[in-house]
């Protein structure tokens, strides 16, 4: 099942149920500082409140009880789909930077004299910027559809299996 985009925005579903507010959650838990505690919806995993309608899912407490903790499995998910995106967003800084890297040797081979000092300009600022560029600008769409992309796939199969292995009959 595709992730559901409206205006470039994500758009959670009940097909695609990712929750930003978990999200966050995970990765406070992981880093120790929160407890992985709460009352979250059933269904999704998705933080509840006070509330008997997940806004992720849409699923409701009376059908699917609310459960108190969020399973280890699905923070692994979440945490891979954080993982990827920065893969990405790394993979492109490097890129940009090894562009400008390039682009300077060339100018360092074939401006004539002391006008070889912009090479070393361009070396030291364009590796920034084409870093700065590729790494936040250019990439910053294609990981979060990527990674969007992996937690649709991940999720299914992780909600299959989950189905089987608690469900009583
Ligand atoms: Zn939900």
């Amino acid at each position: 099942m595709a992730p559901t985009f409206r205006d470039g925005d994500f758009v959670p579903t009940r097909e695609v149920p990712f929750s930003a507010e978990l999200d966050e959650m995970i990765v406070e838990i992981r880093a120790g500082n929160a407890p992985n505690i709460g009352r979250f919806c059933g269904y999704c995993s998705a933080p509840l409140g006070q509330e008997v309608e997940c806004v992720v899912c849409g699923e409701r407490t009376e059908r699917t009880p609310a459960v108190d903790k969020i399973d280890r499995d699905l923070a692994q998910i979440y945490h891979a789909k954080r993982k990827r995106e920065g893969l990405y967003v790394h993979l492109a800084a490097w890129t940009g930077i090894l562009l400008a890297t390039g682009l300077s040797i060339l100018m360092i081979l074939f401006l004539p004299g002391w006008t070889k000092v912009f090479a070393v300009i361009f070396l030291v600022l364009g590796g920034y910027f084409a870093g700065v560029f590729f790494g936040n600008v250019l990439i910053q769409g294609f990981a979060y559809r990527a990674g969007l992309n992996m937690f649709a796939r991940r999720w299914t199969e992780w909600r299959a299996t989950s189905r089987t292995a608690r469900s009583p009959g």
